[in-house]
């Protein structure tokens, strides 16, 4: 069976079907239209002579088995944000679903052992913790970090993960899915506008900026908004509103990206100053360094404008993760594949975080290909790639499986 990216198109608007609606795609992890999202999945996965299980962090693996347990790893996720886009997550699996079939057909086995793998809960968005799967794989997640978080039901993530096969304290046991890993490729689009405005369908990732994710609260005293004069009030959201102008120029400074969220306040109505007012402060950067002087100056703001408004400032870790850069070799092979299928390519780093993170985390080299994003829009039912440019991503990830299994077949 030659490899069709037309079937990777048909499959990626049979999924939209199934599991979108008018707002975009609707399979956020662990809800039942993500649920429904892996069964057709596996249906899929059923016809080809691959292995299927899911692992103790709710992660599905197949496996195609080569000549070698040295096992090359494809993967993406099939989950999405409510309201999501099309492409992100899915098509890297959909990619890998279309290369496993090829080589799937080939009478002899593969010198190495093939995995496609769907991370479970890449994005976080039920409960604020994203690469959850990926992140037990890696060893890096902590149970008592995240059994207790809540979605806007109320509902634990312990809870939510348990209906569907995850024991929260066993996660991390996926650990042992990477044992024989030797090398991890994903497939995504971009979701920034580097690529459209060079003209190039394709590029390679250098590697995924480190983050620096917390809950910023301001307290003051909340007051009658009548009976309190200007100059008596230690009013908590003057706190948030002077740190957000602050973080954009100290993003600007270092080269990196500081993003405010989410702002909540107390009591929160109209005739009350605000006593508490806590915001969300997400910092990005390639180079480690960098991040954490982005990080300071933030922290240095922060206290600067509580002491200058009179109210107090307090800080609590979200989620961080260090900058990973991907591996050098496998980067160049990249490289050429994209070449050989796009005629040009180009090096970027990733500004979202992607499971390949956490794969690199591991000691797994790893590299990632971004195809191009229209208008650079994702996390939207406007996200969107000209369906020339997803066929030549289907291409291009099969070149570079093919170059990936013959660089690890040398390297025994
Ligand atoms: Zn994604």
């Amino acid at each position: 069976m030659p490899l069709d990216p037309s079937r990777t198109l048909a499959e990626l608007k049979d999924l939209r079907t199934l599991t979108g609606d008018a707002n975009g795609a609707q399979r956020v992890a662990f809800t039942p239209t993500w649920a429904k999202a892996r069964a057709w999945l596996r249906e899929k996965l059923s016809q080809l002579p691959v292995e299927t299980h899911q692992d103790p962090a709710g992660n599905l693996w197949s496996t195609l088995k080569g000549q070698s347990p040295k096992s090359l790893l494809i993967g993406g996720h099939i989950d999405s944000v409510p309201d999501g886009g099309w492409l992100d997550g899915c098509l890297n699996l959909l990619a890998g679903l279309e290369v496993l079939r090829r080589l799937a057909e080939s009478p002899t086995p593969p010198p190495v052992t093939i995995r496609l793998v769907d991370w479970a809960d890449e994005e976080g968005a039920r409960f604020g913790r994203s690469l959850f799967g990926s992140s037990a794989a890696s060893g890096a997640l902590v149970p008592d970090d995240v059994r207790n978080l809540t979605d806007k039901q109320g509902v634990k993530l312990a809870d939510a993960v348990r209906e569907h096969g995850i024991d929260i304290d066993r996660a991390t046991d996926a650990r042992m899915e990477l044992e024989n890993a030797a090398a991890y490729l994903e497939l995504h689009i971009e979701q920034g506008p580097v690529l459209e405005t060079l003209g190039l369908p394709m590029g390679v990732v250098l590697g995924t900026f480190g983050v620096e994710r917390h809950a910023v609260t301001f307290t003051g005293q909340a007051a009658h908004s009548g009976s309190t004069p200007m100059a008596h009030r230690k009013d908590a959201l003057a706190g948030v509103s002077r740190l957000h102008l602050a973080i954009r120029e100290i993003a600007v400074k270092h080269g990196g990206v500081c993003t405010v969220g989410s702002v909540t306040t107390k009591p929160g109505i109209v005739t009350a100053v605000v006593g508490e007012a806590t915001m969300t402060l997400d910092q990005r950067h390639l180079d480690p360094a960098a991040l954490a002087a982005m990080h300071q100056d933030a922290r240095e703001a922060s206290q600067r404008i509580a002491l200058e408004e009179k109210i107090d400032v307090s800080w609590k870790t979200i989620w961080r993760i260090q900058p990973f850069p991907f591996h050098p070799h496998l980067i160049d092979l990249a490289d050429t594949a994209t070449r050989e299928i796009c005629e040009a390519s180009h090096r970027l780093p990733s500004g979202p975080l992607h499971d390949a993170a956490e794969v690199c985390r591991a000691g797994v080299p790893t590299v990632m290909l971004f195809v191009q994003s229209l208008r650079g829009i994702s996390h939207n039912k406007i996200e969107d790639t000209k369906e020339e440019h997803l066929a030549l991503s289907v291409q291009t990830l099969d070149r570079l499986t093919d170059a990936a299994i013959a660089w690890l077949t040398s390297s025994t």
